[in-house]
């Protein structure tokens, strides 16, 4: 079984894989948390303690004189880290993140299941498919909005619509020699978030 480990970063996006030791050494320093499949988080000594329950754990356990711990199969960032400089492409993943998760219309901050994409000047009305057009809406905003503009509706932005400016996520490329991990698959599912939205 492989022990590399898949890099989150702190929107749970996959950005790399890594070996168990970087890996450990993340959790150890706390600079990361291991991920479970059902998306809770554990920091070292969280996760040291587990491991001391499981007892079948697929990538294996480090074993150290004091302690036992499971090589983990996903950790996440607890800050994000430095990605190279790349114009940043108008995909949804980039919209949420650049919105930080949030509504913009109320403000309130979601999963991403919960959040859909508004365009402000509504397309039946020829609003575009632009950074400054479109944004982050939680559905009950996005159902009280519908056609119309937001004075009309009665609604305010509270977060503008702006372009962004940090450095976009890369999209994970998974080397072809890397064994690929079922409980990596919900993380990496990249088509849908990562396509470019035509403008
Ligand atoms: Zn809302």
């Amino acid at each position: 079984m492989s022990t590399d480990v898949l890099v989150l970063n702190r929107n749970f996006y996959a950005i790399h894989i890594t070996n168990w030791r970087r890996a450990l050494s993340l959790l150890y320093l706390d600079h990361a948390r291991v991920v479970d499949e059902e998306y809770h988080t554990y920091n070292f000594s969280d996760w040291r303690e587990l491991s001391n329950l499981i007892k079948d754990h697929p990538a294996g356990f480090v074993h150290t004189p004091t302690f036992k711990i499971a090589i983990p199969d996903v950790i996440a960032l607890r800050a994000y880290d430095q990605v190279p400089a790349a114009e940043i492409k108008f995909t949804r993943r980039n919209i949420y993140e650049h919105y930080g998760y949030h509504c913009c219309y109320c403000g309130k901050k979601f999963q991403t299941k919960d959040l859909n994409l508004e365009h402000i000047v509504p397309s039946s009305r020829g609003g575009q498919s632009t950074w400054n057009n479109v944004v982050t809406s939680c559905i009950p905003c996005n159902i009280k909005k519908g056609d119309c503009l937001p004075h009309e509706a009665g609604m305010k932005l509270l977060i503008e619509p702006s372009r962004p400016r940090w450095k976009g996520a890369q999209s994970l490329v998974l080397p072809t020699f890397i064994k690929f991990k079922a409980s990596w698959q919900k993380f990496i599912d990249n088509v849908y978030w990562d396509s470019e939205i035509e403008e």
